[in-house]
């Protein structure tokens, strides 16, 4: 199997055997995380970002170093000439001179599909508005095979935004080439969108529900996820429901001995720190799968043939 030369624009672009192919070379890329290489030298990765990030780009950035390739690029548009108006095509058949893979989140849903019709180099999504966030849903996936042995078979509950929240849409999308149990919890306001809803519903059991305590003791996965501030159009809105969802430890003594909690991060206030030191907590874990994954994906669609 190959995937070189792909553009990772949707997870709905993958298939369950690609997926699983991914996380077996995210495995295998543990030793190379550790010692570094030289598999991609000569190679470079541009980074787009024209929204904030920690995550995403350092990890993209250490993926790409870990693997002897070079890293350009903004994580501030204001110091690039998007400030004096370029628009995100001119931008893209720019920075493709300079680099072999182009890495890309935006505000705009759609932002990273149209990049990759314009550029003649490979484009990674890493957020494109309320819409996806692939590499996202493949890091979710491998820490779940990591931590649990296997996706099939779990009952997971997504928590929190799920319209806004673009994590979590990405991810139903990939959960829905297992055989999975699926929750839904959200306020009524946040439901996740219909189209996703409707498409996995075709593959996999969905249910959709505001209360989430109920749930504990039947899940396997428990994925937290922020109230997205900074898409609602009305902060009065917002203000109605932040603070919907609050897990606590004591909660969690209804829950299985291995189930494990997942966050996206940053967490608002949605997780207690006190969550932080039980067994369940692995979205700090979760960081780590992230960097080995974006080295399989980096690999995979550079490596020479
Ligand atoms: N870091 C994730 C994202 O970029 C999750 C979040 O921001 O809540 O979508």
């Amino acid at each position: 199997m190959s995937l070189r030369g792909r553009d990772v624009i949707s997870l709905k672009d993958f298939s369950r055997v690609e997926i699983d192919w991914l996380l077996e070379k995210s495995d295998s890329m543990e030793a190379y995380a550790r010692t570094g290489t030289n598999l991609l030298r000569g190679k470079m990765m541009g980074t787009l970002f024209f929204e904030p990030s920690t995550r995403t780009r350092l990890s993209f950035e250490s993926a790409m170093m870990r693997l002897g390739g070079g890293v350009i690029g903004f994580a501030e548009p204001r110091v690039a000439s998007v400030e004096k108006g370029e628009n995100l095509a001119d931008t893209v058949r720019t920075v493709e001179n300079y680099a072999d893979i182009l890495v890309i989140r935006h505000p705009l849903e759609g932002a990273a599909r149209l990049a990759a019709d314009f550029a003649s180099v490979p484009v990674i999504n890493a957020g494109s508005g309320a819409e996806e966030h692939p590499t996202q849903a493949l890091l979710d996936l491998f820490t779940i095979k990591k931590e649990l042995g296997s996706i099939d078979g779990i009952t997971i509950a997504l928590v929190g935004d799920l319209r806004y929240g673009r994590t979590v849409h990405s991810l139903a999308y990939g959960l829905s080439l297992y055989k999975v149990k699926l929750h839904l919890v959200s306020p009524e306001l946040l439901r996740m969108r219909p189209e996703v809803v409707l498409d996995i519903k075709n593959r996999i059991k969905v249910t959709e529900t505001p209360e989430m305590e109920p749930l504990l003791p039947e899940l396997d996965v428990l994925y937290m996820t922020r109230i997205q501030k900074e898409r609602f159009a009305d902060l009065a809105e917002y203000e109605k429901i932040k603070g919907s969802y609050r897990l606590n430890a004591s909660q969690l003594r209804s829950a299985k001995d291995r189930m494990i909690v997942m966050h996206p991060l940053p967490r608002a206030d949605e997780i207690d720190f006190e969550v932080d030191r039980t067994r369940h907590a692995k979205y700090f874990r979760q960081m780590w799968y992230g960097l080995l994954t974006r080295m399989a994906l980096l690999a995979s669609i550079l490596e020479p043939g």
